[in-house]
């Protein structure tokens, strides 16, 4: 388990060594080093910078250049074939025939197609509706027998490259399945060696993986499609049971979450009838998937085998797990479950630790324990390589003293960190990155910023509804050297941008998490979870800055709780790079030092 600061080379420092191991002790069947990532972004990071670079300058076989590297998502990413034939949503004819004509080396990744969101929901499909490759019409094999599907074809590609690339999402996925299915079912091939980067948000994939949300909807829509006649009315009235008598909700409850007691689950007439019918389902299912072999039995059965899982756990006594019921917008309830962090770890030490050698990687890592690795776990934490007081500078704003507590204090403190975003944008002439913790403030500070900035840099804003932008967004941001980037919190990591394209980062407000934690039902410990996750979120913005030894600049934190609180203060005192940059005193200090970087560089 490796820290180190950002941009100080932790992905060649894992994979080159990963990738010697697997070629010398995996002989002519080596599987790849698979090499996972929290975020889209950094998963595309490693694809398409960090692993050519090294393939380029690196070559650890004999008798050829390089290495092979390939990258897989999950299914959903991709473009379903079956779906393009039948879309689960009104798709305009003339952009399904743009996509049936797609070049045959084109791989089918939806976030490259510039596809509308509700056309992209439309034209993808998930596992659980997937009936598989074999079973599927449309995967026929291509002249080069090679399967036509796009998601297996890059599973085939990703299975015979050296090194492949994946995401956090799903490799906990795969371990699921694994562990589930005693192996006979592998999203992935066997990797002979795992990088983890960004390994402190692993366990939260991997609650999310083994957790689970029921809805009426997805409850009504499973037996629509898997049973019938007196079976499907019997299955739809338990249904409407379980939610008006077992799942209650208080409509008064500000926080829109509840915690479910385990007994009303756990003895539940309701579940325990319901349980019975999915499981003759399950039997049902599995013979006509037998006899029939066709896609719609397939499917069934892969859709019972998931439902059968959930409901099981629901009904098991009391384990020390979360479950929780919520309203959604349109005040549905939704009954939610995720394994606890302890069961978690127990689960990755059976099942994923056991797996193959794998160094873990983070800027800030969690401890060995809290991940349930052994005991003899080796632990190592390298020195930043760059010299921040002497490239770097930190300007806090120190406005009001403390944290706003009214509605008038509030539209003060906002107009305030936006005229002073402005200030310093304008003395940076752009090349500025302003991370955002809410859309609300991002969009309020760009519509204060932009009718003052327009035409003078060029202004690139991060979209809620396109998300599958991200990319472009932080590759014009590179490219355009006096560009400025509004961005929310996906910008506050795997963005990677040395050179003068940044020279001033702007944390709008400190990044603390939501209260509720919509991931498990209830409210964070400010101590013991609220601070370390804002902490880890500060160092990860403020690692945007300097990625590279004559990188300079300065990280502007709009929000004087980092001074005036004593935790904002441990923070300044004890967390790299916080601790290491020299701190300039007031807005015109700051603002005259980026002005020096414009004129030729700061000596001091
Ligand atoms: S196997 Fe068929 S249904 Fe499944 S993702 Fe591929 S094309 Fe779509």
């Amino acid at each position: 388990m490796a820290k180190a600061g950002t941009g100080t080379g932790k992905s060649l420092a894992s994979v080159i060594p990963s990738l010697s191991y697997a070629i010398r002790t995996g002989g002519e069947s080596k599987g790849p080093v698979v090499v996972s990532t929290a975020t889209k972004a950094l998963q595309g990071q490693y694809y398409k910078k960090d692993l050519p670079f090294m393939a380029q300058h690196f070559n650890p076989h004999k008798g050829r250049d390089g290495f092979s590297h390939a990258i897989l998502k999950g299914k959903k990413n991709y473009l379903c074939l079956d779906r393009l034939a039948s879309p689960a949503g009104p798709v305009p004819i003339e952009i399904i025939k743009k996509l049936q004509d797609l070049p045959s080396e084109h791989e089918g990744d939806v976030a490259e197609l510039g596809l509308a969101r509700p056309h992209e929901t439309a034209l993808t499909t998930s596992s659980d509706d997937c009936p598989g490759p074999n079973e599927c019409l449309y995967n026929v094999a291509r002249p080069d027998n090679s399967p036509s599907c796009y998601y297996e074809r890059a599973k085939l590609r990703a299975g015979k490259a050296d090194v492949m690339v994946v995401n956090h999402a799903l490799l906990a996925m795969h371990v699921k399945i694994m562990a589930a299915t005693e192996g006979s079912i592998a999203l992935l091939p066997l990797p002979e060696a795992i990088v983890l980067d960004e390994c402190h948000k692993f366990l939260g994939y991997m609650q999310n993986a083994i957790g689970w949300s029921l809805t009426r909807n997805r409850l009504f829509r499973w037996a629509n499609a898997c049973l019938d006649g007196p079976d499907l009315e019997r299955f739809k009235g338990l249904v409407k049971d379980l939610f008006s008598q077992v799942i209650l909700f208080d409509k008064q409850d500000k926080d829109r979450q509840q915690i479910v007691e385990r007994d009303t689950l756990c003895n539940n007439q309701i579940l325990i009838s319901m349980l019975e019918m999915v499981s003759d389902a399950l039997d049902f299912w599995s013979d006509e998937a037998t006899d029939k072999r066709d896609t719609e039995s397939r499917r069934n059965l892969r859709k019972t085998a998931n439902m059968l899982a959930d409901l099981e756990v629901a009904v098991e006594p009391d384990n020390g797990d979360n479950f929780w019921v919520e309203l959604d917008k349109q005040d549905n309830k939704i009954l939610n479950y995720r394994p606890s962090e302890t069961k978690t770890a127990e689960f990755l030490s059976e099942h994923m630790w056991p797996m193959a050698p794998t160094i873990l990687l983070s800027a800030t890592t969690p401890t060995p324990k809290s991940l349930g690795l052994p005991n003899h776990t080796d632990e190592f934490e390298a020195d930043s390589p760059f010299d921040y007081k002497r490239n770097s500078r930190l300007y806090i704003s120190g406005l009001d003293g403390s944290a706003p507590f009214d509605r008038m204090e509030r539209e003060l403190w906002e107009q305030r960190r936006y005229n002073e975003m402005f200030r310093l944008v304008a003395s940076s002439d752009g090349r500025a990155l302003l991370l955002f913790t809410s859309w609300v403030d991002l969009n309020k500070a760009y519509d204060y910023l932009n009718p003052k900035l327009d035409g003078k840099v060029t202004v690139l804003k991060q979209d809620k509804e396109n998300e599958s932008e991200r990319d472009k967004l932080a590759r014009l941001f590179k490219q355009d050297e006096t560009s400025v980037l509004f961005g929310t919190e996906s910008f506050f990591e795997g963005i990677d941008v040395p050179g003068k394209s940044l020279q001033l980062v702007v944390i709008s407000k400190l990044p603390f998490p939501a209260m509720i934690d919509n991931t498990r039902g209830g409210k964070l410990d400010f101590g013991k979870e609220m601070l370390p996750e804002m902490r880890k979120k500060l160092v990860q913005a403020a690692g945007r800055l300097i990625r590279n030894h004559t990188d300079q600049g300065l990280v502007a934190v709009l929000d004087s709780r980092l001074s005036s609180k004593a935790y904002g203060r441990n923070v300044l005192s004890n967390i790299s790079p916080f601790n290491e940059m020299t701190r300039v005193r007031s807005l015109a200090d700051a603002c005259e030092y980026l002005e020096s970087l414009e004129e030729g560089g700061d000596d001091a």
